[in-house]
């Protein structure tokens, strides 16, 4: 694997996944291999995401450290979630070592594959997840998703801060949810969670603000039918986003 980006939320509900899967679609879109780890363990979305939720990954031969899970294919991508692993409903209640060692084997017992870029999808906030990762594999690049909201700016802080202090490089922020464009009214726009969020982290530490991704209706339904936006609609503005992001983590390396 060349590059592992994480993609990463202070706190849950902010559209992380749907980023970390879109940008996946996208960078698969620019011709690039990709792969899309959902270490999301406490709630893994990507399986519907993708719509390979009914999928089970298999393994390959042989017994114990030597088997390698094989990962299921869509959209160009190789996609590994916790969401194979546990019966669809289940939580998972895990503790830190646990934890620790599941991560190091979506990393290290995957048949992975000569990839240009991994996006990793991790939990929200600042837990075991992030700093099991930060420890396991020397990643490229975090990237912080956070809405306009103050509250979610908040958590996003914390986020950053975590990421600094375990020396993971940040590549900038992505402000999801931005505006809210009325597909009857495309003239107007309504700054729903407020305006400006993602441009004041940004310049707070000294970071791009890599997207802004609007809310648009069809990027729940098309993500509720396992289609993301960037494959199902590629002119809408999310897509373009999705695409002009995938390009600027492109360049950065
Ligand atoms: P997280 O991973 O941060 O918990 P998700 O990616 O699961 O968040 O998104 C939460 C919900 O919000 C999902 O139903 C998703 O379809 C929806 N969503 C995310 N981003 C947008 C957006 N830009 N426009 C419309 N709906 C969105």
């Amino acid at each position: 694997i060349q590059h592992i980006i994480a993609v990463s939320s202070g706190k849950g509900g902010v559209g992380k996944s749907t980023i970390a899967v879109n940008l996946a679609c996208s960078l698969a879109k620019l011709g690039l291999k990709t792969g899309l780890l959902d270490a999301d363990i406490y709630g893994p979305n990507t399986p519907s995401m993708m719509g390979v939720a009914e999928q089970n990954p298999k393994v390959t031969e042989g017994s114990g450290s030597d088997q390698r899970l094989i990962p299921i294919n869509k959209y160009g991508i190789s996609l590994v979630s916790m969401g194979f692993l546990i019966e669809e409903g289940q939580p998972v209640i895990w503790r830190g070592p646990m934890l620790n060692s599941i991560i190091r084997q979506f990393l290290y017992q995957v048949e992975w594959n000569n990839l240009d870029f991994l996006v990793i999808d991790l939990p929200p906030g600042t837990g075991d997840a992030q700093i099991s990762l930060s420890q396991s594999v020397p990643i490229s690049g975090a990237i912080v998703v956070t809405t306009p909201q103050q509250v979610s700016l908040q958590d996003a802080r914390r986020g950053l801060a975590m990421f600094k202090q375990l020396g993971v490089p940040l590549l900038g922020i992505v402000e999801n949810m931005s505006v809210f464009i009325p597909p009857d009214m495309p003239g107007k726009k309504y700054e729903i969670f407020g305006k400006g969020g993602g441009q004041t982290l940004a310049k707070e530490n000294d970071l791009p603000l890599l997207a802004q991704i609007p809310i648009e209706i069809p990027l729940v339904d098309e993500s509720n039918k396992g289609v993301p936006i960037s494959i199902s609609q590629p002119n809408k503005k999310s897509s373009i986003e999705f695409g002009n992001l995938a390009q600027l983590i492109k360049n950065q390396f």
